[in-house]
């Protein structure tokens, strides 16, 4: 065993003088000094010894020192050892070849005995901090190659110095770039910025970054240049294609719409302050048109959110159609045409932005473009939709000149649409928003008309057809308000359905009819039924069956004349509910009828499941009946429809002889329409029954 207390001291000699003056000078001095004689015999004992240094002899017989330094090198367990070779030879050449085959240091024959304690004590320690230096390197280095980021070395002429470098990932071959221009590693369009970038940090210091994509055009690179000293500069390349993705994906998530892959609120309220701020710089016009589906909440209720889905991407399709830019406007100066961005701002809800514009008309030939291209059905499995839009256009800087002013008169605009009829149009005036103020004055107001006895009943008459005797009438609602005087039951219901107080509104009718019943059993108008309007609000909400049943019985009428008009719509949602409510109000004796039947989506096998008396064709079909082949083709399938059913058949809204020819030929049962009579109230009614009855009519059949 080798003493490892004190430093282990090879000495190869082939010189015994040398060996022993060796031993002499270095063991007092604290080193365990092993001697050998030749190349041959060290190299045997060199793996088990693992001497601390090597003191070798250049000119040896055999096996010289040169082959000895190569072989010491060359085995891993001794290549850090450090070699002192012994030379007696002046040249240079020598010293050089030993340096170059790994030699630590050299000493000159004849050796000074009295330093050479002091020298390898020396390099002993000098080796053990180089060996420090080493192993730190080595970490630093595997440390380096754990990290993606790649860390150039680049002078001030801009020659790539050094390239550690994590996975590589970013170039192949890096060390070729090694003693290359930087342009050897960037693109040429990166190059040039990181040069610059270069001599900014070599001249000011500081951490310059700048962004790019690598050749390939699929990684995005983020490079930062610090400069180490007044000659180097650091440039260290990140890969930041995921984060560049993430961010994308984020962004995407909160400024676009999912479904339609549109803008959404967010990015449109951005577009829109910015396009504010431009139109007010530059003083151009702005245009915001507001886009409301009809009734698309109908279709939701009824087929379910994902046909809804469906159909919503449909018409963004269609309407992103209608804003492409190249086709819309010809304008003589066409390189400046105005722009226009189509976003989802809410569920049934889409905006078009048009910004620069010139004249009122481009806005004009978009919203008509829009109502055209939803006039077309969708066809979904079996289903075919019209999903109309309505359109309210509010314009910059005349409308408003901020975000909340053009958004709510746009907002005006639109519900002004809707209440003309759908599926149209409007520009934005000033009245509109008196009209707007006044709804809410309305809702007030409605609040304290059963209270103020402002309510009153009207009643239509509705003749059978076949004996042209009155067999019932129609009980609509009137207002008539204090200041305003008469309001339309079409103004106020949906107030009324809007904020609940329907739910009063619709007692308040059936306990009026009620009573009117009462009377009219109590005198020769007996045989005249009364048919109510009953919100579908109405029999979703509480105990409808319960509060109806309670007003009859109270006024001492049989159920069977009471009719209960129920919408369409109604009948599309909850199914099984309204089935189930239905059927008990069968039960009770009333009867039910379907309003303004043909708006909706029923179908024959639909309606079997409901238990109804009668269905009431809309009177928007009626008024088609003489002028288009649509009017009698819907009417025409209603009755044969109706008949399969057992249904029997109201035409609303008669108005001319020619209906009523039509509609006696084709077996309607009865009608209600302007052509009998309009509604009445109560005592004039009585008197126009009485005056009709007491009249012998010869019907032709
Ligand atoms: P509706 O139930 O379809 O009532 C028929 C409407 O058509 C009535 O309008 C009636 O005056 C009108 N009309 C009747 N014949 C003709 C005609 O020949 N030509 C024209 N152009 N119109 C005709 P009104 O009274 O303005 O009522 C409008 C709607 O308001 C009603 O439509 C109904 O949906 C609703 N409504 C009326 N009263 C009530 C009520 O007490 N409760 C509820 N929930 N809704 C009501
Ligand atoms: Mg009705
Ligand atoms: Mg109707």
């Amino acid at each position: 065993m080798t003493d490892r207390s004190n430093p282990v001291v090879m000495v190869v000699d082939d010189d015994p003088a040398v060996r022993l003056l060796c031993e002499q000078s270095l063991g007092p001095a604290g080193f365990n000094v092993l001697c050998f004689p030749d190349g041959v015999s060290a190299l045997e004992a060199l793996s088990a010894l693992q001497p601390d240094i090597i003191l070798l002899d250049v000119e040896m017989p055999g096996t010289d020192g040169f082959s000895v330094c190569q072989e010491i090198r060359a085995r891993k367990s001794t290549t850090d050892i450090p070699i002192v070779m012994v030379t007696g030879n002046d040249d240079t050449e020598p010293i050089n070849r030993a340096y170059d085959l790994g030699a630590t240091d050299f000493i000159r024959k004849p050796i000074a005995w009295a330093v050479l304690p002091h020298r390898v004590r020396y390099l002993l320690r000098a080796n053990a901090a180089f060996a420090d230096l080493r192993r730190a390197e080595q970490k630093t280095r595997a440390l380096l190659k754990t990290i993606p980021d790649m860390i150039l070395s680049i002078d001030s002429k801009g020659v790539i110095q050094e390239l550690v470098g994590g996975d590589m990932r970013y170039s192949d071959g890096c060390e070729n770039h090694v003693g290359q221009p930087l342009e050897s590693f960037f693109p040429p369009a990166v190059a040039k910025t990181v040069r610059e970038y270069m001599h900014v940090a070599l001249a000011k210091g500081g951490v310059h970054v700048c962004e790019h994509v690598l050749a390939d055009n699929k990684r995005y690179c983020e490079t930062r240049l610090i400069a180490r000293d007044e000659n180097n500069v650091l440039a260290i390349v990140r890969d930041i294609t995921d984060r560049k993705e993430s961010a994308a994906k984020i962004h995407r998530l909160a400024y676009y719409d999912n479904l339609t892959g549109l803008p959404n609120r967010q990015q449109f309220l951005r577009d829109l302050r910015l396009a504010i701020a431009i139109g007010r710089r530059e003083e151009t016009s702005i245009a915001l048109l507001f886009i409301d589906l009809d009734r698309f909440k109908r279709i939701n209720d009824t087929l379910g959110h994902s046909v809804g889905d469906m159909l919503l991407k449909s018409v963004a399709k269609r309407l992103e159609n209608c804003v492409r830019n190249s086709d819309y406007v010809a304008r003589l100066d066409t390189q400046d045409l105005p722009n226009v961005q189509l976003s989802r701002v809410g569920g049934d809800e889409f905006v078009i932005l048009m910004t620069n514009i010139k004249y009122e008309e481009e806005t004009s030939v978009v919203a008509k473009r829009i109502v055209d291209a939803l006039a077309a059905p969708f066809n979904f499995k079996d289903h075919q939709f019209v999903v109309t839009p309505s359109v309210g256009i509010a314009m910059f800087p005349g409308d408003g000149d901020n975000v909340e002013d053009l958004l709510m008169n746009a907002d005006i605009a639109m519900y002004r649409a809707k209440s003309a009829g759908r599926n149209m149009y409007r520009f934005y005036s000033d009245t509109m928003r008196t009209r707007s103020l006044e709804r809410l004055d309305l809702e007030g107001d409605l609040r304290k008309a059963i209270a103020n006895g402002e309510f009153c009943l009207h009643y239509q008459p509705k003749v059978e057809i076949a004996t042209w005797s009155i067999v019932g009438v129609e009980a609509l609602l009137r207002w008539n308000h204090a200041e305003r005087g008469w309001v339309s039951p079409g103004e106020f219901i949906p107030i009324a359905e809007d904020t609940g107080l329907i739910e009063q509104v619709g007692e308040w009718v059936i306990r009026e009819a009620c009573s009117q019943l009462r009377k009219w059993q109590d005198s020769d108008l007996d045989k005249l039924s009364i048919a109510v309007n009953v919100s579908s609000k109405q029999i979703g909400s509480g105990d409808f069956l319960h509060t109806v049943l309670n007003l009859v019985e109270k006024a001492a009428v049989r159920p069977q004349l009471l009719e209960l008009e129920i919408t369409e719509s109604l009948l599309m949602t909850d199914v099984q509910e309204t089935v189930a409510a239905l059927v008990s109000l069968r039960e009770a004796g009333f009867r039910l009828s379907v309003d303004d039947f043909g708006t909706g989506y029923s179908s024959l096998a639909y309606l079997k499941q409901f238990p109804l008396n009668a269905l009431k064709i809309d009177r928007s079909f009626v008024q088609g009946l003489h002028q288009n082949a649509d009017g009698a083709t819907i009417c025409t399938a209603i009755l044969a429809m109706a008949k399969e059913l057992g249904l029997k058949v109201i035409a609303e809204g008669v108005e001319f002889e020619e209906q009523l020819e039509f509609l006696r030929k084709h077996r309607c049962d009865e009608i209600q329409g302007f052509l009998f009579s309009k509604p009445l109230p109560a005592d004039e009614l009585e008197e126009f029954v009485r005056r009709h009855e007491s009249v012998d009519v010869v019907v032709t059949l």
